[in-house]
């Protein structure tokens, strides 16, 4: 069992809230809090000053019972192994929510991307591709974007696994660009469903998107899509937050106007249309619905009292600390959970790893539609189960991820 205040302590939690309402099996309980498979490898690079540098890599495959595990691999200083097996174990959750034939993964590689030239990215993505090339393929383990990666570092991803298969492999991962198979829609995704899931919110809630005020911690390639897609719903979205800072506009950000300073300045720091905004002052914002994007643990016991938003939507994963989440559900917060909020990015890449399989195309039309009815089947899953048992919708989550994957381990049966 992982210690407390451990971020896979924090997934465990929240598991056993719903493993007691579902009355688990114990031997099912064991085994749903195992990961499958901990890989650790080092990553040698020589850096552009000639230097040797030595990386820590992980791959974690938290379940792959309902299918290959899936989920994204993120390059920062603060990741370890603990962080990872719970990113991979919410994977798990999130698929089984989304109903997703995919178990759950996650990978991570402590490093600095921002202090790494592109050759020194470029290097480090293959050999970390090749040190974990036995376990990863379409039916292991599909790896995606997460923090600090995208389009390009999943591009040498697949190049380098198709290198070493010996033909080219576009199913191996997902978010891939365009030109190589990636899927339209792909990259809007996981913002896209946190839009949807703040739609259904406030319907099921009584309140219109349409005036609605939105704050979003954390604007990079999930908070940026959902505050614009929310904008574009009528909602007013006050404040933003990134690493350098904050900005603030009682009246409402220009969303394309922000958008032309981020991509200029890479930051929302000293945007013009608001006032500067201190990162810790965000969560404080007087508004209707609140969506932390950035990275776990941001919403804690200590500063949960302080905030006003009716509706929490986590665009991130793990965003709220348990003793945070009892907090704010006591006031009445309505919470909708990590793994049925930003489950829009690993839906899309299921629908890439399923056109790629079948090496035919959508439209964008065509995944938006099909994006738009999982979430809102998901939703409607999890808020009726909600109201069946009388709990918050991160238990009601997990009540329903639970049973099917479940259910399905007992159907399978025990290899022995
Ligand atoms: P990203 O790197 O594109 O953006 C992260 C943003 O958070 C950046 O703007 C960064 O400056 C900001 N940030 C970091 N620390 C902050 C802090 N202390 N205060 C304010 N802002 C801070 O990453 P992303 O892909 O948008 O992922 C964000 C979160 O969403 C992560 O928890 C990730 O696991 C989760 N998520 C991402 C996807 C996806 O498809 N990209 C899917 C599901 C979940």
């Amino acid at each position: 069992m992982a210690a407390q205040g451990t971020v896979f302590g924090a997934m465990l939690q929240e598991f056993e809230g719903a493993a007691k309402i579902l009355n688990l099996d114990k031997g099912l309980w064991k085994m749903l809090t195992h990961p499958k498979r901990q890989i650790t490898v080092s990553c040698p690079v020589q850096l552009d000053n000639g230097e040797i540098e030595v990386f820590t890599g992980y791959r974690v495959q938290y379940n792959v019972t309902l299918g290959p595990a899936k989920g994204g691999i993120r390059y920062h200083p603060g990741v370890t192994l603990d962080e990872v097996t719970a990113l991979a174990a919410w994977m798990t959750w999130k698929c089984a929510v989304a109903q997703l034939p995919f178990g759950g993964g996650k990978g991570g590689v402590i490093c600095d991307p921002t202090k790494m030239s592109r050759r020194e990215l470029e290097a480090l993505t293959r050999r970390y591709t090749a040190e974990i090339i036995d376990a990863i393929g379409p039916d292991k383990d599909v790896p995606a974007p997460d923090v600090n990666t995208n389009a390009q570092v999943m591009a040498w991803f697949s190049d380098t696994y198709s290198m070493h298969v010996g033909h080219t492999s576009t199913a191996v991962v997902t978010g891939k660009p365009i030109e190589m198979g990636g899927s339209l829609g792909r990259r809007e995704a996981t913002g896209r469903g946190v839009m949807i899931a703040a739609r259904e919110s406030a319907r099921h809630l009584g309140f219109d998107l349409k005036g609605a005020t939105v704050a979003v911690q954390g604007y990079g390639n999930v908070g940026a899509i959902a505050a614009e897609l929310l904008a574009a719903q009528g909602a007013s979205v006050v404040g933003v937050s990134d690493v350098n800072g904050g900005v603030y506009n009682a009246r409402g950000l220009d969303m394309a106007a922000l958008a032309a300073h981020v991509a200029q300045h890479q930051t929302v720091r000293e945007f013009a249309g608001g006032d500067p905004l201190a990162t810790d002052e965000l969560f404080g914002l007087d508004v209707d619905i609140l969506i932390p994007a950035a990275l776990e643990n941001q919403i804690t016991a200590e500063n949960a009292s302080r905030i006003r938003a009716r509706l929490l939507v986590e665009g991130a994963n793990g965003p709220t600390t348990p003793a945070a989440h009892r907090a704010l559900h006591d006031r009445g917060v309505f919470i909708v959970p990590d793994i049925l909020a930003n489950a829009g990015g690993v839906t899309v890449s299921y629908f890439e790893w399923v056109q790629n399989r079948h090496g035919y195309f959508w439209s964008e039309r065509d995944v938006n539609e099909r994006l738009e009815a999982k979430m809102v089947q998901a939703f409607d899953a999890v808020l009726q189960t909600a109201q069946r048992h009388q709990v918050d919708m991160r238990t009601a989550a997990y009540i329903v991820a639970i049973s099917r994957v479940a259910t399905v381990t007992k159907m399978r049966g025990m290899y022995a």
